[in-house]
């Protein structure tokens, strides 16, 4: 790929609203995450100057060094798999997290949280088809643990997170962000306290306008606006 990251964001800010309005929504309902996981600071502005809504991150160092030289005009996410341990650097860094899939995380961050005194908004990740090598709580578990998540009081919880397994056919992620929605819909007519289920955080490069198709409200790309990423040693 040597076109520029502007163009693509373009190309997929089209593809996007296309989606949308598939699923009978305004562009507006979307918003595109750009994945800097590995990326280097020159181009994450560049894409910052194409115009995305959120950067999302996987891990808690790296993105405290991008957010000390990058700023938060743009909001940072976390995506990637949390240790409890992190989840005092985590409520302070990111003004969303996608990845709380187990109660004893949830409580840490209600902890930090409260002593910061503020409350960290949550997604509940849902390893939908229960992947044995996959985080994520499992989709038989997700609404109990929806409802021990709810009564923390630092702790809001704004909708679900999956990732499906990894597939090069788009199609084959269709169920699991449709049963994801469904799960999203059942827990949004309980009306739970501290608990606004707004958010559908599904789709990635391969795989988003499906997503979107399917309800979500935030897709997290990453390869296809960076390019491919150098392999993890
Ligand atoms: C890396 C990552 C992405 C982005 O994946 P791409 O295939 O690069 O678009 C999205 N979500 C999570 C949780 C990730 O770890």
């Amino acid at each position: 790929m040597n076109d520029t990251i502007a163009a693509r964001i373009r190309r997929i800010r089209k593809d996007m609203a296309d989606a949308a309005a598939k699923s009978g929504r305004p562009p507006s309902a979307v918003r595109l995450m750009a994945v800097t996981k590995t990326v280097d600071e020159a181009r994450i502005r560049e894409a910052l100057a194409a115009g995305v809504d959120v950067l999302g991150e996987n891990y808690v160092q790296e993105a405290r060094r991008k957010i000390e030289r990058l700023g938060t005009d743009v909001p940072w996410h976390g995506i990637g798999h949390l240790q409890t341990n992190k989840a005092k650097q985590a409520v302070k860094l990111f003004t969303l997290i996608h990845s709380v899939d187990r109660i004893g995380l949830a409580e840490e961050i209600d902890r930090r949280a409260a002593a910061a005194g503020r409350v960290t908004h949550i997604l509940i990740e849902v390893n939908v088809t229960s992947e044995a090598s996959k985080s994520g709580v499992p989709l038989s578990q997700a609404l109990p643990l929806v409802h021990a998540v709810s009564a923390l009081k630092n702790v809001s919880v704004r909708g679900l997170m999956t990732l499906p397994p990894w597939s090069d056919d788009p199609e084959a992620s269709r169920p699991c962000f449709a049963a994801l929605r469904r799960l999203r819909d059942q827990i949004r007519a309980e009306c739970l306290e501290c608990c606004v289920m707004e958010e559908l955080s599904m789709g990635m490069s391969q795989d988003y306008r499906v997503a979107i198709e399917e309800g979500a409200t935030i897709v997290r790309i990453g390869r296809l606006i960076f390019g491919e990423r150098p392999a993890r040693g």
